[in-house]
């Protein structure tokens, strides 16, 4: 492996171009990133989920610099409202929520003490909600000696300035970039990538490609063929509607998600703008409706007109095909309903240097590979279908759809398994924690019949009076915290974009 070719100058291409700045380059490996400014990027995907941190951290980028260059603001989790009924709301916090007792999980112990008729819901023993819920941040969530321990957070940020900021970083550790349109793809006997011809009629050969082309797959599918997966059966949103507004008021350190009548819109506020976008079924709603209702449920001025994008969900057949991995949006499509998109791109671009062949990839490699990251792609669809196959809706005929839908095996033996005693087991490769489901299956109204009869070894007022204390010490903590606009401004305050 002498030369990687990366397709595409989007957020995937770059994290990649970083990525194998900091890991690649000193192997004495040549990166080069083809991208077209005459194309464009896909110019969404601004929340993301903590493990974004760990990216920062390992590229050894300063937290606080990164925030500051790409006008980031803090996330706790996710407000969902009007998911299972109009009216309703609950929440997806990061971390933790409340502690084992006596070795048996919290949501058990809290499933038995909902029943004897107490009143906090669930994610309210989340330290990242009850912070969220006050518009209070710190990074408290990491002293284990703090009350609001197990607290975790991620970032809203401009996706346009992250390309530019990681863009900075790879080229000044030696990755080439060339600005050009690729005409072609010239395949190799046996089928493996040779080049790539640009509009200029320049030739490029690399030993392997990462395609981070967005939709379009330009190696992955236009050159391989290597087919897609489609799974709007059980995810039937392949629309979205998007735009910017002014902030209205302090930006709030969490995402918000409101279901309209045919798909949901999001609100991710950053230091200078807040973001938004529809994301809804075409067959329910025509665009000029969608436009019309998504404008109406905005905050704020617009600062860019609103603009549609389209999109099928599902994923390539493989995602490493021959001597291409497909990364972002070349690799498939989930909608943005849990901000899993950037997290997949990372995961792609550490897999495949944890995989790195020394010359030509084997079978087993790419199989191995594709093993991983189907696994991850599938356990997040998963989740992502919960949260509207559980909707108790029927006001509009996209949730009547979505409530009679067929949903895929592996969620339905794990919704239950989950019915019957609140039991949940996990795969290697899934994403999200066990609290993560018992937030949103609670939210969604979906409880099981009985509690772990383990649970009922501990004595029950007793830990009635712990889970009061808890509560109680977690509200006082976090009326001591700063507000989240207070920490941004003494912290990691970003320039004032009209100066
Ligand atoms: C509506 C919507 C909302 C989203 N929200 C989130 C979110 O909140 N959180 C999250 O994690 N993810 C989100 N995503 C996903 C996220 O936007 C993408 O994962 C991320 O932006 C990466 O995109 P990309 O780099 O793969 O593709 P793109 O941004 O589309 O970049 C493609 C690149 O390829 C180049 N290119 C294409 N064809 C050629 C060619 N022929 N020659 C040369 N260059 C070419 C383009 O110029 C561009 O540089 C969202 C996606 C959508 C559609």
């Amino acid at each position: 492996m002498k030369k990687i070719l990366i397709l595409g100058g989007g957020t995937s291409g770059w994290m990649a171009a970083a990525c194998f700045a900091k890991v690649l380059r000193p192997l004495g490996i040549d990166v080069v990133l083809v991208e077209s400014t005459e194309i464009g990027t896909v110019g969404v995907g601004e929340a993301t989920i903590p493990s974004i941190l760990s990216f920062i951290q390992l590229l050894g980028i300063d937290e606080r610099e990164f925030i500051q260059a790409t006008q980031a603001s803090f996330k706790l989790g996710i407000h969902f409202v009007d998911w299972r009924n109009l009216g309703e709301a609950y929440w997806h916090q990061f971390g933790t929520v409340g502690a084992n007792i006596d070795g048996v999980e919290f949501y058990q112990h809290w499933l038995k003490s909902q029943r004897r008729g107490n009143a906090a819901a669930f994610t309210d023993y989340a330290p990242a909600v009850v912070m969220a819920q006050k518009n209070k941040f710190s990074r408290v969530g990491d002293d284990p000696r703090h009350t609001l321990h197990g607290a975790k957070y991620a970032l809203h940020f401009d996706a346009t300035l992250v390309a530019a900021y990681l863009r900075r970083y790879a080229e000044e550790r030696g990755v080439v970039r060339i600005d050009a349109k690729v005409e072609s793809v010239i395949l190799r006997d046996g089928g493996n990538v040779k080049s790539i011809i640009l509009n200029d009629g320049c030739e490029i050969d690399a030993d392997f490609f990462i395609d981070c082309s967005g939709f379009k797959g330009v190696i992955i599918e236009k050159a391989l063929q290597t087919g897609y997966e489609d799974w709007s059966a059980y995810l039937p949103c392949d629309s979205a509607v998007v735009a910017q507004t002014t902030n209205v008021g302090a930006p709030a350190p969490y995402t918000q998600s409101t279901a309209l009548t045919s798909g949901w819109q999001w609100r991710i506020p950053l230091q200078h703008r807040t973001g938004n976008g529809y994301v809804f079924c075409s067959k329910y709603s025509d665009r000029d409706t969608a436009k019309e209702l998504f404008c109406r449920n905005l905050q704020g001025s617009l600062i860019t007109e609103p603009r549609f994008l389209s999109f099928i969900t599902g994923k390539r057949k493989k995602l490493w095909n021959k001597n291409c991995v497909a990364v972002g949006l070349a690799s498939g499509f989930l909608e943005p309903l849990e901000s899993t998109s950037i997290h997949l791109a990372m995961k792609a671009v550490l897999k495949f240097i944890e995989m790195l062949p020394a010359g030509n990839s084997t079978q087993a490699t790419q199989d191995e590979y594709n093993r991983v990251m189907d696994a991850e792609y599938l356990s997040i669809r998963d989740f992502i279908i919960l949260h509207y196959c559980t909707t108790q809706r029927r006001d509009t005929d996209f949730w009547k759809y979505c409530a009679a839908m067929a949903i895929p095996d592996t969620l339905q033996n794990k919704l239950e398994l989950f019915r019957a005693q609140g039991r949940l087991y996990r795969d290697e490769f899934d994403l999200f924690t066990r609290n993560s489901w018992y937030a949103v299956l609670e939210g969604m109204g979906v409880r099981p019949e009985a509690h772990d009869p383990l649970v009922d070894l501990s004595h029950v007022d007793e830990v009635a009076n712990m889970m009061n204390r808890a509560l109680r010490l977690m509200e006082q903590a976090a009326d001591g915290l700063p507000d989240h606009q207070q920490f941004m401004m003494e912290n990691c305050r970003a320039p004032d974009p009209s100066n």
